[in-house]
C-alpha cells in the first residue's frame, strides 16, 4: 500500500490544514471596522500601539479553517466509537432540544430563587429519579464529573470519620480499579492499598477480608468492574466493610449496564457517583461538561456538599451555606453554583423519554451487544476472562503471540479500516488489553461490520510476516504514528512567533 504524494498536501478530499497563526497575512481581517474617532484614552501609561499578535485572516479563511478542523474530529455522530469504559453512545437530539429551551438555557445562577422555580424543580426531579433508580436516600448533584463525584463521596466518608474523631488512614482499592479511584483517595489524604483480583477478574474477597481492620476508612469498588464483570460478592463485601467500621464506596461509572435492574442501595453501598454523561446521555469525549452526582446512604447523607435544593413551604429554595438548616453537617462547597445544569436537563429528558421500561431495555441491550461482540470476536481474538461479560468485552494479546504485532499496532490498523481504536492497555491487570464497549446504540449490522473488520485484521496479523506492515499503520489517516508519549509529557500548548523565540534566545545570550 503506497500512497501517492500530492503538491498541496491534501489527500483526496481530506484537506491539509496549517495552524491558524501560520495562515496570518498582515493587514487582513474578517471584519471592517470604522476608523476610531479622535478621543482621549483612559488607559494612561498602559496604552499601547503594539499589535496583539492575532492572526490576520479573511472571513472565508476563518470559516474554512474551523470547518476543516471540525471534520477531523471523530465523534459518535460520525461512526462507531468502541472505546471501552467511556460509554460513547448516541445522544438523542430531543435532549439537546430541551436543553436549549430559553427557559433552561438562559437562566442565570444569581437569579432570585422565585424566578427559577422550574429549574430548581428540574434539579429536584432529576435527583428524585437518581435516588429511585439507586435505592439511596440522598444525592449530591453538584459534582462536575465522575472523578469529582468520587471526591464528593470520599469527602463525605472523611467527614463521617472526622465526626467521630476516627483517624482511619487507608483506602482499599482493587488492582482493576479505574485510575481515578486511587487518585481520589490520595487527594483526600488517604494512603491507598491495592487488593488483588482473583484470576477470574473479580475482587479477591478473602484478601479484602484479611486486610480489613481499624485503620481502613473505606473500600472503593467499581461495579460492574473495569474487566466488564459484575462483582457478585457485593453484599458480603458490604457486610464485612461495615463490620470493620469502614464505608463502602462504589464507582458507578458503569451504571449503564445495570440501570433499571438493580438498586445498589440494596447491596449496602454507602456512596456511588453516577456519570450522567455516560449512563444518561450527554455528548462527551471532546472535553465537554459532564456531571457526576453522588448518591449517599443514610450514614453519609448529612455530610453532602452545598448547594442543596430544598422545598421550603411549597417553594423550591437552595441551601447555600454549610452549617445552616439542611446543610448543618455539610462538608462545604465543591463547585460553583449548582453543578452542570445543562447536563441535568439532558439526563432528565433522557430518563423521561425512555421511561422505566426503556432504561431497563437500554441496559439489557448494552449487555447483549457486548456479549454478541465478545462471542463473535472470540473466533480470532482471545477473551481475557471466561464466560459472559456485562457492558464491555476485554481481550488480551495472546492471539497476537509470536506475530510481532502489538495491541497498539493492531489498534492502529483498525483506523485504516475506518474504526476508532478501542481502549488499549486498560484494564492494567490484562496483558495487552483491548477493551470494547459497543453500548446499546449500535445495530446488529453496525456491529457485524466492525466485527468482520476486526476478524479480518486479526487473520492478517496471524498470517505472519506482517509486523512491519502493522507498525506502519495507519496508512490512510491524515497523520501516521504520532509520538503520543511526547505529546502527553511535553505538550506544546502555545504558539509563539519565531521572532519572539529568537528574541528570547538573544536576550538569554546577552
Ligand atoms: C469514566 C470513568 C470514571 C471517571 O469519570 P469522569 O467523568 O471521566 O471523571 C471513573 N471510573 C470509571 C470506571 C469510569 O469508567
Amino acid at each position: 500500500m503506497t500512497k501517492p504524494t500530492t503538491v498541496s498536501g491534501h489527500e483526496g478530499l481530506q484537506l491539509e490544514q496549517a495552524l491558524i497563526f501560520e495562515q496570518d497575512t498582515e493587514g487582513t481581517t474578517a471584519v471592517d471596522l470604522p476608523p476610531i474617532p479622535e478621543h482621549v484614552g483612559r488607559l494612561g501609561t498602559f496604552a499601547s500601539d503594539e499589535l496583539l499578535g492575532l492572526p490576520g485572516l479573511s472571513e472565508p479563511e476563518v470559516v474554512r479553517h474551523y470547518t476543516r478542523l471540525s471534520q477531523k474530529n471523530y465523534s459518535i455522530d460520525s461512526g462507531f466509537y468502541p472505546l471501552g469504559s467511556c460509554t460513547m453512545k448516541h445522544n438523542p437530539r430531543l435532549n439537546e432540544k430541551i436543553a436549549r429551551l430559553p427557559g433552561f438555557a438562559d437562566v442565570h445562577p444569581f437569579q432570585p430563587a422565585s424566578t427559577v422555580q422550574g429549574s430548581l424543580e428540574l434539579i429536584d426531579t432529576c435527583a428524585f429519579w437518581l435516588k429511585e433508580l439507586t435505592g439511596m436516600v440522598a444525592v449530591a448533584m453538584s459534582p462536575a464529573a465522575g472523578a469529582h463525584g468520587e471526591l464528593c463521596g470520599l469527602m463525605c466518608i472523611k467527614s463521617a470519620h472526622d465526626a467521630v474523631r476516627s483517624t482511619r488512614s487507608v483506602v482499599l482499592v482493587p488492582d482493576s480499579a479505574h485510575g481515578t479511584n486511587p487518585a481520589t483517595a490520595a487527594l483526600c489524604g488517604y494512603r491507598v492499598e491495592t487488593i488483588p483480583a482473583k484470576g477470574v477478574g473479580r475482587i479477591d474477597i478473602d484478601a479484602l477480608r484479611s486486610r480489613l481492620g481499624p485503620d481502613i476508612a473505606a473500600v472503593m469498588i467499581t461495579n460492574p468492574n473495569t474487566c466488564g464483570l459484575f462483582e457478585r460478592d457485593c453484599i458480603e463485601i458490604a457486610e464485612a466493610v461495615h463490620e470493620a467500621g469502614a464505608y463502602f464506596y462504589m464507582d458507578g461509572a458503569n451504571f449503564n449496564a445495570i440501570v433499571g435492574r438493580l438498586r445498589i442501595g440494596d447491596l449496602g453501598v454507602d456512596a456511588m457517583h453516577i456519570n450522567l454523561h455516560k449512563t444518561f446521555s450527554t455528548p462527551h469525549g471532546g472535553g465537554g461538561p459532564g456531571a457526576g452526582p453522588t448518591v449517599l446512604s443514610e450514614a453519609l447523607a448529612p455530610f453532602a456538599p452545598v448547594p442543596m435544593v430544598v422545598r421550603g413551604g411549597g417553594e423550591f429554595e437552595t441551601e447555600e451555606h454549610a452549617g445552616l438548616g439542611a446543610a448543618q453537617d455539610s462538608f462545604g462547597r465543591m463547585k460553583g453554583y449548582h453543578g452542570q445544569f445543562g447536563v441535568f436537563v439532558r439526563a432528565l429528558a433522557y430518563m423521561m423519554s425512555m421511561g422505566a421500561n426503556g432504561l431497563k431495555q437500554a441496559s439489557g441491550d448494552a449487555v447483549l451487544n457486548a456479549n454478541y461482540l465478545l462471542t463473535r470476536l472470540s473466533e480470532e481474538l482471545t477473551p481475557a476472562f471466561p464466560g459472559p461479560c456485562m457492558h464491555e468485552a476485554v481481550f488480551d494479546d495472546q492471539f497476537l503471540k509470536g506475530t510481532g504485532v502489538t495491541t497498539l499496532d493492531f489498534s492502529k490498523a483498525l483506523i485504516d479500516e475506518g474504526f476508532h481504536p478501542p481502549t488499549m492497555y486498560f484494564p492494567l491487570v490484562v496483558q495487552g488489553a483491548l477493551l470494547i464497549e459497543p453500548t446499546e446504540t449500535e445495530s446488529k449490522a453496525a456491529l457485524d461490520q466492525f466485527i468482520d473488520s476486526v476478524l479480518s485484521v486479526a487473520r492478517r496479523a496471524k498470517a505472519g510476516d506482517v509486523a512491519e506492515e502493522f507498525q506502519a499503520a495507519p496508512q490512510l489517516a491524515p497523520r501516521r504514528r504520532l509520538d503520543e508519549t511526547a505529546a502527553a509529557r511535553r505538550p506544546i500548548l502555545c504558539w509563539r512567533p519565531k521572532e519572539r523565540d529568537e528574541n528570547v534566545a538573544r536576550q538569554a545570550a546577552e
